[in-house]
């Protein structure tokens, strides 16, 4: 089939990659001349384990290309995904100004049948919403559907799961659009993957759904780690204890510096908008985001009470700046923020990250940067640590105390054990777990 990308973003260039290899032609689109033009060149612009070799044996089979001329992409396609971000507003409301955009775009050059699919995170009615703008920019000469198709890849391991997904959602009312879809991911469920075909509205919702539902596991584990402390219980023992209940299960259980990213924060407030919205209670949602905000306090509280001098006569080493490990995005990482508070309250900061440095230093003013773990905690009062790339569960624990001017580690992923911390001289805290 033919598609085109509009928003060659994590999620659209990932797509897009993922079904050139599915043997589609596709045309990645996007308004950013600049990523389009590198894109062009070859070089990827998101980091992300997998995608090069992708993009690579694609652009060389001419079954991906990228390109800012949406008339010629959109015209050439028998699917049009909408790939654009839907970030947050102030008010927690979605900022849906470029999926509005990129539908207008779609109605003015709509030229015969097509299908739109949705692949950004949208609220309920979104696909009505599509709909009524492309028939209000185009000529009303064609017919189109627009279907909701949720996309549920995590950033880090994004092309495995474009190639394996745990699930495919598609939202449409349409036997048309429905029998396209299923033919588009036919590679995708011979390897029995389910595709799941359902209403629009319960395709939108349930990505909501989902993201909220992971967050909840996370603020759930959050909100148990005082009670730890406190008592001298071990938040990792409860999440293995309960996590052992196949009812319950094991992934997501980790307490910690708190979820960021593109996603959680900004679909957890959205789900909280639009609950408020129709009238209905948001009080579980309201509570997995204060809790979450919560914990990059909890994170300074700890490194104020270690640290043998004042924060403004610290420096403090950070050693990870993306809201997780394998991706250089920082969007809402709890990294960034516990970086920003430390310079406000007046401590200099010396920082690290494997993949994200570039990014956050487009984000970051008055923090040092450094391309080496170990040169980023040489002489300073204190370490923090952000993000659990494998790099820093394997570092040299001697090399850092040697290194650090005080051994004060403060671990906001739990990837050290308190007891060995304790035994090699470390003033340790963990999230949840002894404070030694
Ligand atoms: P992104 O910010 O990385 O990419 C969005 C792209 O859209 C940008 O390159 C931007 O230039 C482009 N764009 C904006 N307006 C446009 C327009 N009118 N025409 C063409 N291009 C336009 O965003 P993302 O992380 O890929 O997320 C995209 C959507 O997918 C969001 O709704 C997000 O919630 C959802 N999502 C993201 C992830 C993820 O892990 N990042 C996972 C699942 C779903």
């Amino acid at each position: 089939m033919k598609l085109a990308i509009i928003g060659t973003g994590y999620v659209g260039l990932v797509s897009g990659a993922g079904f050139a290899n599915l043997g589609h032609d596709v045309v990645c689109l996007d308004i950013d001349d600049k990523k389009i033009e590198r894109l062009k060149a070859g070089e990827p612009t998101i980091f992300e384990p997998g995608l090069t070799e992708l993009l690579v044996r694609n652009m060389e089979s001419k079954r991906l290309i990228f390109s800012t001329d949406m008339e010629d992409g959109i015209k050439r396609a028998d699917i049009v995904f909408i790939c654009v971000g839907t970030p947050a507003r102030e008010d927690g409301n979605v900022d849906m100004s470029a999926v509005k955009e990129a539908a207008k775009t779609v109605g003015q050059h709509i030229n015969g049948y097509k299908i739109i699919a949705n692949k950004s995170t949208v609220p309920i009615g979104t696909t009505d919403l599509v709909k009524k703008i492309v028939k209000e920019n185009s000529t009303g000469k064609f017919d189109f559907d627009v279907v909701s198709n949720p996309e549920f890849l995590r950033e880090g391991a994004a092309v495995k799961d474009f190639e394996n997904p745990d699930r495919i959602v598609i939202g449409t009312d349409s036997q048309r659009a429905k029998e396209t879809m299923l033919s588009l991911y036919k590679p995708v469920s011979r390897t029995n993957r389910p595709i799941v075909v359902i209403g629009c509205k319960s395709a939108e919702l349930v990505k909501y759904a989902a993201n909220s539902m992971l967050a909840a596991r996370i603020s759930f584990m959050n909100q148990l780690t005082q009670l730890c402390e406190k008592t001298g219980a071990d938040i990792k023992d409860i999440a293995r204890g309960i996590g052992l209940d196949s009812r319950i299960g094991p992934r997501f259980l980790h307490a910690g510096a708190g979820y960021g990213g593109s996603c959680f924060p900004k679909d957890v407030k959205a789900l909280v908008s639009m609950l408020k919205d129709y009238g209905c209670n948001a009080e579980l949602f309201e509570a997995i985001d204060t809790i979450n905000e919560r914990q990059y306090f909890a994170i300074l509280e700890k490194l104020e009470s270690l640290l043998p001098a004042p924060m403004e006569n610290s420096v403090i080493s950070v050693w990870g700046l993306a809201f997780k490990p394998k991706t250089d995005d920082i969007r809402e990482s709890p990294a960034i923020e516990i970086v920003k508070e430390l310079l406000k309250k007046g401590a200099g900061v010396c920082a690290y990250d494997p993949v994200a440095l570039d990014n956050a230093k487009k984000e970051i003013n008055g923090a040092a940067f450094f391309n080496d773990r170990y040169e980023a905690i040489n002489d300073c009062d204190a370490l923090v640590v952000m993000t659990e790339w494998d790099e820093f569960r394997n570092a040299d624990m001697k090399l850092v105390k040697k290194l650090l001017k005080h051994p004060v580690v403060i671990d906001g992923r739990n990837i050290y054990e308190p007891d060995v911390m304790k035994t090699m001289g470390f003033s340790y805290s963990g999230i949840g777990r002894a404070i030694l």
